[in-house]
């Protein structure tokens, strides 16, 4: 690219800096919450409005009928393509719109976008309305800097990452949004530093395993069966077993925090009892205890086995403890992505990011997933990154904020690799 241009493009972002801010207040005043999936329709329409504006041909795409969709909390996506002159590949920005929700321990509004020590405040400025505004700047930039481009230009708001992506990116990925001849390069403007481009995430096994007993009076436990001991057992071959194996496990992929290199159990929650009731605990030897495994899983990692270890453990303790007798449950799965970090939109992000800060990219793979899983095992589309402004540390935090001089670096980021992307880079 000739540095004269770069300097133009530079010169219309910073020129914007202000807009880009109140772009970002705008996005946050949407108290879009999920669940239940609060304010995604005017969220929706209010980013529609603006980039019909700018010749973007807009459409909004209900995923009707997906976990939460009802009248009264539609799951509405928008999708705006502008098409250059001349045929040439697309680049997408895709956001998530959906935001978790605020919780206490906030010194500020959560949905007010106050500005203050260079920081937009409120929730979802971080992950990721910064990153949304960021990407919107960068492409109407790309448009004012008068260039003949070539190829066409996507950015899309999507609802229900925060619980899986069902209404969202995987409705669209379905049907056919994410997929080429359509789109061949995906951004996802996802918080996880300025600096950093990161090609992919762990995977991740959800189970619930329950324990049985059998009730009986509380003052005479011998005549009964306690679950919540059965689970004991389960925690403590855990314990000797299966974390020390987890730990000894490394992958080669880049992931951050390098605590998460390892293959990790977290026990979300165990539940064993009959409730109390009005106050007074249930006076009885527990029946059933139930505890929820959130297992993260490397690249070398396979589903099956990952599923089979836990399995093994729980048959060990049917032939070796008395009266033991369990259920495993799926909940949720997804298998570990990760994009090739040679392949263009990676290649050309770090090269940008290398020209707008002045230092090397580090390539990262995130901890937990997002929504490159549905792009890349339905959407079939490998050519996917997540590049955004916001502090990953930040995401779901009281007092979330993200940087001002982040977004407006991410902008040119974004600019400088869609439009290397367009010249056809890849
Ligand atoms: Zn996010």
């Amino acid at each position: 690219m000739q540095a004269d241009s770069i300097d133009t493009l530079y010169r219309l972002i910073d020129a914007r800096r202000d807009e880009l801010v109140a772009l970002t207040q705008d996005l946050v005043r949407f108290p879009t919450v999920n669940p239940p999936g609060e304010a995604y329709q005017p969220c929706a329409e209010f980013i529609g409005r603006r980039l019909s504006r700018r010749g973007f041909e807009v459409q909004f795409v209900r995923a009707v009928a997906t976990p939460g969709d009802d009248d009264r909390y539609p799951r509405i996506n928008v999708i705006a393509r502008r098409a250059g002159r001349r045929p040439g590949p697309c680049v997408h920005f895709n956001s998530h719109i959906d935001v978790v929700q605020a919780g206490s321990g906030w010194s500020v509004e959560p949905f007010g976008g106050l500005v203050k020590l260079g920081r937009v405040y409120g929730r979802g400025t971080c992950d990721m309305k910064g990153g949304l505004a960021a990407s919107i700047i960068a492409v109407e930039s790309l448009i004012d800097a008068g260039e003949h481009l070539c190829g066409t230009l996507e950015i899309s708001g999507t609802v229900d990452e925060e619980s899986g992506g069902y209404g969202g990116v995987h409705y669209l990925a379905e049907r056919g949004w994410f997929s080429a001849p359509r789109v061949d390069h995906v951004i996802i403007p996802e918080p996880l530093n300025v600096d950093r481009v990161c090609i992919g995430h762990r995977g991740v096994w959800w189970a619930e395993i329950e324990t049985f007993g059998r009730m009986a009076h509380g003052s005479m436990p011998f005549l009964g069966d306690c679950a919540v001991r059965h689970m004991h057992a389960v925690v403590e071959c855990f314990e000797k077993d299966l974390y020390p194996k987890l730990a000894a496990r490394l992958t080669d992929m880049p992931v951050v925090p390098s605590g998460a290199r390892h293959s990790t159990l977290n026990i979300n929650s165990i539940h064993g009892g009959q409730a109390e009731t009005a106050g007074y605990p249930a006076p009885c030897v527990p029946d059933s205890c139930r505890m929820i495994i959130d297992r993260r899983l490397l690249i070398e990692e396979d589903m099956d086995a990952v599923k089979g270890e836990v399995r093994d453990v729980l048959e060990r303790l049917v032939a070796e403890r008395d009266g033991f007798r369990y259920n495993l449950r799926d909940i949720f799965e997804v298998r570990p992505t990760m994009s090739d970090r040679n392949g263009p939109v990676a290649r050309t992000t770090a090269a940008a990011i290398a020209q707008v800060l002045g230092r090397p990219a580090q390539f990262i793979c995130s901890p937990g997933t997002y929504d490159q899983k549905h792009i890349d095992r339905v959407g079939k589309l490998r050519d996917c990154i997540a590049y955004g402004p916001g502090i990953l540390d930040m995401a779901h935090q009281p007092d979330e904020y993200v940087v001002i001089d982040d977004m407006v670096n991410a902008a040119k980021v974004m600019a400088l690799a869609a439009r290397s992307l367009l010249q056809g880079a890849g």
